[in-house]
């Protein structure tokens, strides 16, 4: 029997903006795509690595516990006693002695090797929180990154009834996202960006494959709920045109419903636990006015558009 491990950053029960009902959703390590704004930034090593949180640590308290700890001269002390990693060192680490002294989780491991039966267990007890209309949600990181996991736990849920959810960039071989995809009862799609040079330049890759995958998807005899989701950033995709190409998309392909996310800085802190400057500290803020004007746009298009958390489910 196959007994695939998959690697997770993060567990989460009790969602309610990820999909229908209580849910628990399944953050994957691993994403094709490497957004300059991304709340994630965890998710895109697909091996466990370290991170730093200079807020949880106690060096100003005196604690020096990690001192001498690695062997691998990863980790100095500055003018001010304060630990720096040096993330070229770390990030071929593979026994993170640092983190296994650090008691206030400063020095913290990302990234989890879960077997299929471990997460069916977590699902299993947290099923008891879901009621009806709940289940499980696959995020990350983009789960199609680990495509053999995500397959193998996505039968055994259907075997159990569990309603399933995902939430993916669709960049991935059309083989792979149409065979995911038929056992995913509700899905968000992300949409960066229409133009693919600008898609590129600030997600890493061309867009041409995910709006490949979504008009194969949106052909075949797939019975799910798809709702795009677009975050909404000033200055790259907020414009009149970019808005009228991605209408243009999904009235082509028939798609009736799309989500609008406000620009967050919600992963910057995260960024910087990874030793890794963030391009948004000061730019990226969209008004609310600019966020009506957007989904009165798809409106008058005939698509259902929700701001925010307002997805109704
Ligand atoms: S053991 Fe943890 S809290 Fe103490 S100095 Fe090291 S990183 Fe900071
Ligand atoms: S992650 Fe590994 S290499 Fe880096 S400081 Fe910790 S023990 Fe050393």
């Amino acid at each position: 029997m196959v007994n695939t491990k998959g690697l997770i950053f993060d567990i989460q029960s009790f969602s309610v903006h990820d999909g229908p009902g209580c849910r628990t959703t399944v953050f994957m390590s691993g994403c094709p795509l490497s957004c300059r704004w991304c709340a994630n930034p965890e998710s895109w090593v697909k091996k466990p690595h370290i991170m730093f949180s200079e807020l949880s640590c106690k060096y100003e308290k005196g604690c020096r516990i990690c001192k001498d700890k690695c062997t691998k001269k990863g980790l100095s002390f500055d003018k001010e006693n304060k630990p720096v990693l040096n993330f070229n060192i770390c990030k071929y680490c593979t026994t993170f002695e640092c983190a296994k002294a650090c008691y206030q989780n400063a020095l913290k491991v990302c990234s989890k090797e879960y077997s299929t039966e471990e997460l069916m267990n977590i699902l299993t007890r947290d099923s008891n929180n879901w009621r009806s209309g709940g289940g499980v949600t696959f995020s990350g990181g983009d789960p199609l990154s680990q495509s053999n996991f995500l397959l193998e736990i996505l039968k055994k849920c259907k075997e159990k009834g569990i309603h399933t959810a995902i939430e993916t960039t669709a960049y991935s071989k059309e083989e792979i996202f149409l065979d995911v995809m038929k056992h995913i009862d509700f899905a968000f799609i992300d949409i960066k960006h229409m133009d693919r040079e600008k898609h590129k330049d600030k997600a890493g890759v061309y867009n041409d494959l995910i709006h490949s995958n979504i008009t194969s998807l949106a052909k075949s005899s797939w019975k799910g709920r798809l709702v795009l989701r677009m975050p909404v950033i000033h200055g790259f995709n907020d414009n009149d045109d970019n808005i009228l190409q991605l209408v243009k998309f999904m009235n082509f392909n028939g798609l009736v419903e799309i989500n609008i996310l406000p620009f967050h800085r919600l992963g910057e802190s995260k960024w910087t636990q990874l030793g890794q400057s963030y391009d948004y500290s000061l730019e990226g803020d969209v008004s609310d006015s600019r966020l009506k004007e957007i989904q009165n746009m798809f409106l008058q298009n005939s698509i259902v558009c929700y701001i925010g958390h307002d997805t109704l489910f």
